[in-house]
């Protein structure tokens, strides 16, 4: 999306004060030729805004709730974009809606948060509030109990009252947490009813299936394939089945064999899912995960094949906002590739290109794949594993500088602990 095009949605929303992505002075949908030397707080025009969620491009329509999410309507205001923008008839729409309302949650003040809590006294079906409240409760109970305890509420609402809808799916439903069992058996009791009641209902199975994904596999399992029966040609299934093995055959302890075994389940479903959707950067994002799954698989034609492809798609204008996963995905696989053949200085180069991504939503928050590095670091390749390291710190930084403590050590002649970095 362009800045003009952010603008030319944005503008028309602001009642008055700068627009954030050009920082240009707008009055009432212009930009005014004189500035006011004082600028006094953004005043939005929600029902400009409600009304530009009716546009049939879907990247406008982000604009409208990225702006709701972080440049500043008041929760009051913005509380009627996200409820609309959940209801979009899109789900693809629906989805970014969802993720936005963690996003927006997460930065509630506790005013608001009383706020939205009272609101939901008085109108309990209030999806978009429930989910602000969720977004909220998502990130911080891991440290307080109350807030734990918020969340498992507004969850279990969400799930026994609204399980078709794109936020029961979603993480932020998600009772998976080792503190209180009780909260994720009583969801799991919850989606077992809603499956028996409704065996046809594909949205309910799918976010059924998604709460099962990690704790209950082989119960996930079953639900992504009957869902896959009852709608054949629906890519999403096959993605979700594929995501399931990938996950499963990287799972550790696996003997050579049962992780090639999944592998090759993965590459079938990814196969699938690619064939049968249309969208091209939806195909793109794909490759990915078909360039992995081969190369678990251990089919080394089809994953050299699938890991060019996206990086000769990646040097496309049509690809750039998602080309930064494929360049670092496609050249680790061809650099793994590569030392498999023996050919070190092969995976040095790789491992490099890799570093040079422009970095990716993902790749910013979790962090560069380090499996490859370490492999090449036992094998005394410290150069090229600092000239790595050095590109990844451009994009990934964390509150305990863990990079600039993995150089350091690297200087020193060390391998470093990298974590959960090494998961992928
Ligand atoms: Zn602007």
């Amino acid at each position: 999306m362009s800045t003009e095009r952010a603008c030319e949605v944005t503008h028309l929303c602001l009642l008055e004060g700068d627009c954030p992505w050009c920082g240009a002075w707008v009055v009432r949908g212009r930009v005014a030729d004189d500035a006011p030397g004082e600028r006094g707080e953004r005043r939005w025009d929600i029902q400009a805004a409600l009304a530009a969620l009716d546009t049939p491009d879907p990247a406008a329509r982000g604009v409208v709730l990225s702006n709701a999410e972080e440049h500043g309507p008041r929760i009051e205001e913005a509380l009627p974009v996200f409820r609309k923008a959940l209801a979009d008839p899109d789900p693809a729409g629906r989805m970014v809606a969802t993720s936005a309302l963690l996003l927006r949650g997460d930065k509630l003040f506790a005013d608001e948060a009383e706020w939205l809590e009272a609101h939901l006294q008085r109108c309990p079906a209030d999806l978009a509030a429930r989910g602000l409240l969720l977004g909220r409760y998502f990130l911080r109970s891991d440290d307080f109990e109350a807030d734990a305890l918020a969340r498992q509420g507004h969850a279990l609402w969400v799930i026994a009252n609204a399980p078709g809808s794109e936020l029961a799916g979603d993480p932020l439903c998600d009772l998976r947490d080792p503190r209180y069992p009780e909260a994720y058996a009583r969801g799991k009791e919850i989606w077992q009813r809603h499956v028996e009641a409704s065996p046809t209902n594909t949205a309910v199975l799918g976010n059924a299936a998604n709460y099962f994904f990690a704790p209950d596999r082989a119960l996930s399992e079953g639900l992504y394939r009957t869902a896959q029966e009852l709608e054949p040609e629906e890519p999403y299934w096959c993605q979700r089945l594929g995501h399931l093995y990938e996950l499963e055959a990287g799972a550790r302890g696996l003997s050579e064999e049962a992780a090639h075994e999944l592998g090759r389940r993965a590459l079938a479903e990814y196969e699938q899912a690619h064939a049968r959707t249309k969208k091209a950067e939806v195909r793109f994002g794909l490759l990915v995960h078909l360039a992995k799954a081969a190369f678990t698989a251990g089919d080394r034609d089809k994953a050299r094949r699938y890991a060019r492809e996206q990086l000769a798609l990646a040097a496309l204008p049509a690809f750039s906002d998602t080309a930064g996963l494929a360049i670092f995905h496609g050249n680790t696989v061809l650099g793994w590739l590569a030392l498999q053949d023996g050919d070190v200085e092969g995976a040095k180069r790789h491992l490099i290109e890799a570093g040079k991504t422009p970095g990716y939503a993902t790749l910013c928050s979790f962090g560069p794949g380090m499996m490859l590095a370490k492999e090449l670091l036992e094998r005394g390749e410290r150069v090229a594993v600092l000239e790595y390291l050095r590109l990844c710190s451009a994009f990934w930084q964390t509150d305990d500088q863990r990079i600039d403590l993995w150089i350091y050590q690297v200087e020193q002649g060390e391998v470093p602990d990298f974590g959960t970095n090494l998961a992928y």
